[in-house]
């Protein structure tokens, strides 16, 4: 088995089980009367994302000043946010999600607003009742001190302070940890930055750079990612990079690649192959669907990659093997999302099985080998236990979702053939693609395509806790 870069097991199949069940227990209910729900209705993450309102744009303009000492790792990030959102119910009271950082202001198309915060919530009043369906322009200013917060299962994520900056990487609910946010998949938006830091850092984002101005010891980085994004795939990522920029010749999709100048050349080798596989990928999944792509590659480690939307997020190195599966993720997770974390295998054991492809073409190592390895793990092993298409909230980044995923998949391309298989990858791109859809979506579209009953394929492989027969 390769090294996993990306994100690792964290606990085994059994103890997630009695998670999820809990979980389950704490879902808010849909938003009543005029009070916009907490959550989005994600068991997983009951108070995740936001009801009554569908977040159009952020526009964030972010001071950070990263620690004056490697010895403590506390920075000071200074923001205003400007959220473009649509009201989708009648609402006297809205929330957002903000975690570690104080709310100053909140403004409601100009008008000061009451607000509250707490457990994660920023309860806001505007006001005026807003009807439903208007646009309105919630202008936060926020602030406060940033530290190195953990997920469920105690990785590192969302706005991580590093001795030169900061590495940020959010899944699965990590953007409220460094803006107001409806921090759910399913609510897609476009964004905009400008991140001032000190003179001689590089902040580097999501999407298109746009601008740069230097004035009084700091320097303002602007970039635009104008194509729909799960919030936890934005990104600012501060340090001392180098940013090199090219366009691809077979596909002409522009790359922004931003390394840390104190990394060895080596550490970016990986990323040389990052043009073939653009073409690669494309033939299997169709065109590569944003205006630009790219690597951060940072010295700082996070003991993990993550396919930050438009620019893949590196540990230290980028490895040909990681750089594959992050890349593969940006139409696999970025531009196709889940529609519950529930389904993320959907997103593993596609960008795992994509690695698998890509040895296979690049490499000549067969992909059949990949899968014969995962058939060889004993049924008696706990991989088998794990309900893929169910992991639990602290399951999502555990091996068989990735492995047993991509099993999956080699064995539905066996059962549909080659030229289902690759039809039936392109036509979930392409009818999903800057959505969300799930796992009972995916087998409708494979018996769709195949014209057969695949019900008893998924339940053993997706929904049963046992090495299928
Ligand atoms: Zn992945």
């Amino acid at each position: 088995m390769p090294v996993r870069r990306w994100r690792t097991a964290v606990v085994g199949g059994v103890a997630t089980a009695t998670l999820l069940a809990g979980a389950a227990v704490a879902a808010p209910s849909s938003g009543a009367g005029t009070v916009g729900s907490e959550g989005a209705g994600d068991p997983y993450f009951p108070r995740a994302g936001n009801g009554g309102i569908d977040v159009v744009r952020y526009d964030l303009r972010l001071d950070y000043d990263p620690p004056s000492s490697p010895r403590r790792l506390v920075g000071r990030l200074d923001g205003v946010a400007v959220i473009t959102l649509r009201t989708t119910q009648r609402l006297t009271r809205f929330d957002l999600d903000l975690r570690g950082l104080r709310a100053e202001r909140v403004r409601v198309d100009g008008r000061l607003a009451r607000f509250s915060h707490g457990r994660g919530e920023l309860r806001i009043r505007p006001a005026r009742t807003l009807p439903a369906g208007e646009v309105v322009e919630v202008r936060i200013a926020y602030g406060g001190r940033t530290g190195r917060p953990r997920d469920l299962g105690g990785a590192l994520y969302g706005w991580v302070t590093t001795a030169d900056g900061a590495m940020v990487a959010s899944q699965p609910d990590g953007s409220s940890t460094w803006f107001p946010v409806s921090d759910h998949p399913t609510d897609k938006a476009r964004f905009r930055f400008r991140v001032r830091v000190p003179e001689g850092l590089v902040a580097v984002a999501n999407g298109l750079p746009v601008d740069r101005t230097t004035r009084r010891g700091h320097t303002a980085w602007s970039w635009h990612a104008a194509d729909p994004m799960a919030p936890y795939l934005a990104t600012v990522t501060v340090g001392n990079f180098r940013l090199d920029r090219y366009r691809d010749r077979s596909t002409g999709v522009l790359v922004v690649d931003a390394v840390d100048r104190d990394l060895p050349r080596s550490a970016a080798a990986g990323l040389a192959a990052t043009g073939d596989m653009l073409d690669f990928f494309e033939r299997r999944f169709g065109p590569y669907p944003f205006a630009a792509y790219g690597a951060i590659v940072d010295d700082d480690d996070l003991g993990y990659a993550l396919e930050t939307q438009t620019r893949s997020l590196f540990s230290g190195a980028a490895e040909e093997e990681v750089v594959a599966h992050e890349l593969a993720h940006q139409w696999l997770g970025n531009h196709v999302s889940v529609e519950r974390w529930a389904d993320i295998w959907l997103n593993e054991g596609w960008a795992t099985y994509a690695t698998w492809l890509w040895a296979e073409h690049a490499h000549g190592r067969p992909a059949r080998r990949a899968y014969d390895a995962v058939r060889a793990i004993p049924a008696s092993d706990p991989f088998w236990h794990t309900v893929l298409a169910d992991p639990g909230p602290r399951g999502l980044f555990d091996a068989p979702v990735y492995d047993r995923g991509a099993a999956t998949l080699h064995a539905l391309r066996t059962r549909l053939g080659d030229r289902d298989f690759l039809r039936l990858a392109r036509l979930w791109v392409w009818r999903h693609g800057g959505g969300n859809a799930g796992t009972a979506v995916f087998q409708a579209l494979a018996e769709e395509v195949s014209g057969t009953d695949l019900s008893g394929f998924f339940d053993a492989w997706v929904r049963t806790p046992r090495k299928p027969a």
